[in-house]
């Protein structure tokens, strides 16, 4: 069994002087037990925005390669902060930049994709028993540019380093316990759950369930490398995120969120022919919108309605997409609607189970909210409801499939 464990701290664990020397001390326990540690830090607090409402005052469209270079700079403060606290607690500990310790990326600037890590220097360091500090959300790349990995970005860069050095697991320190049935601010007995599988996370990740950047769980399950998700603030056991078949106990619903920042589109009296929805949802991809729940109703005298969820912040360039379409066509009016919410249910035990739709769908009824639109894969049912019955909802679907209950 590998002695390499990957690390990560997230902006709030390393937020202040204070909690910067917590986290030196949870390295050091761990180093007593003889782990070789990679461990990789975010930025400090909210450094990131700071840095990103500091470009504004410049410019209102900075180059992204100088963003980039910008945003680089919040890890490297952290990653030198947290090596003199180590130093300071006698653990020999270095800081290294993306760069110096080669994470490969392409040039995308300010979204980029790991491609390679050669971990020569990494290794070398750990055999030295050093403590190797790794800026996160940076990479560089095959011309020296510096690069970023997207916001959220140094959970990739933890897993990624987990891959490459074939590491033990890797654990995702935040300030959150673990990851939960459902959002425990919104629901009181929402509960952790042990473990969750990669697709599972993901669904939950694309729904708002923002404990983990969405690509590091993808890296994840393509390498097998096991995330670890605990709370920087206590010592209990987080939850783990595996591979379906390493899952012990075969629940059906596993987790269920709730989505209130989506908004309705409707594209109404559209002509009946093929091509009208993939010209919709080519022109809107092109935007780089994201597109959730879509219903189209059967056509009728020639004409046809298609209806999507999209994010409440895109509705402008969105509504300017449709109207230039529905005017090329002679046809079709575009409205929004934005007092909706999205609460779904995710589980890979659907796969094998039925009526699962059904108890969802009843749960809501029997409480008197009204469906608006539905969507299902094979691991997830959404329903698109009332704004202002969103928490009811959620409360309500998260009870009917038993997750109040101790597992
Ligand atoms: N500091 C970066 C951000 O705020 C990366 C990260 O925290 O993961 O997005
Ligand atoms: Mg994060």
């Amino acid at each position: 069994m590998s002695k390499i464990l990957v690390q990560k701290f997230g902006g709030t664990s390393v937020g202040d002087p204070e909690r910067i020397k917590r986290v030196a001390n949870r390295i050091k326990s761990y180093y007593e037990k003889g782990y070789q540690l990679v461990v990789v830090v975010s930025a400090m607090g909210h450094t990131t925005d700071e840095l990103v409402d500091l470009a504004g005052k410049i410019s209102q469209n900075p180059p992204k390669r100088e963003m980039d270079m910008l945003l680089s700079t919040g890890e490297q403060v952290s990653i030198a902060l947290l090596a003199m606290a180590l130093h300071e607690v006698q653990v020999p500990a270095k800081s290294f930049t993306g760069a110096q310790v080669n994470i490969l990326t392409d040039s995308n600037h300010s979204n980029a994709r790991i491609e390679a890590i050669d971990t020569k220097r990494l290794t070398a360091e750990l055999d030295n028993k050093q403590v190797c500090i790794v800026a996160g959300f940076q990479g560089i790349d095959e011309n020296q540019n510096i690069t970023t990995l997207g916001r959220g970005g140094s959970d990739t860069t933890a897993v990624a380093l987990a891959a490459a050095l074939k590491a033990k697991e890797c654990e995702i320190y935040t300030d959150v316990d673990g990851v939960y049935t459902t959002d425990p601010n919104k629901v009181e007995k929402a509960r952790k759950l042990n473990q969750i599988s990669y697709d599972e996370m993901l669904e939950l990740a694309s729904l708002g369930a923002g404990v983990l950047h969405s690509r590091s769980v993808e890296f994840a399950k393509k390498y097998g490398v096991v995330i670890h998700v605990k709370s920087s603030f206590n010592y209990n056991e987080g939850t783990k995120v595996v591979s379906e078949n390493e899952i012990m106990e075969k629940i059906t619903v596993t987790g269920v969120t709730l989505k209130s920042d989506d908004a309705r589109m409707t594209v109404a009296d559209i002509p009946d022919k093929p091509g009208i929805a993939a010209e919709i949802f080519l022109a809107l991809a092109e935007k780089k919108i994201n597109i959730d729940v879509i219903v189209q109703s059967t056509g009728r005298d020639k004409t046809n309605t298609i209806a999507f969820t999209l994010p409440v912040a895109a509705i402008p360039e969105a509504k300017s997409t449709l109207e230039a379409l529905t005017k090329k066509w002679g046809a079709g009016s575009v409205s929004t609607d934005d007092s909706i919410a999205i609460v779904s249910a995710v589980g890979v035990g659907m796969k094998s189970h039925t009526g699962v739709a059904a108890s969802m769908f009843k749960a809501l009824a029997d409480n008197n909210i009204n469906i608006e639109m539905i969507s299902t894969s094979e691991i997830k049912i959404s329903c698109v409801i009332a704004k202002d019955r969103g928490k009811d909802a959620l409360r309500l679907v998260h009870s009917v499939f038993g997750l109040d209950k101790p597992a």
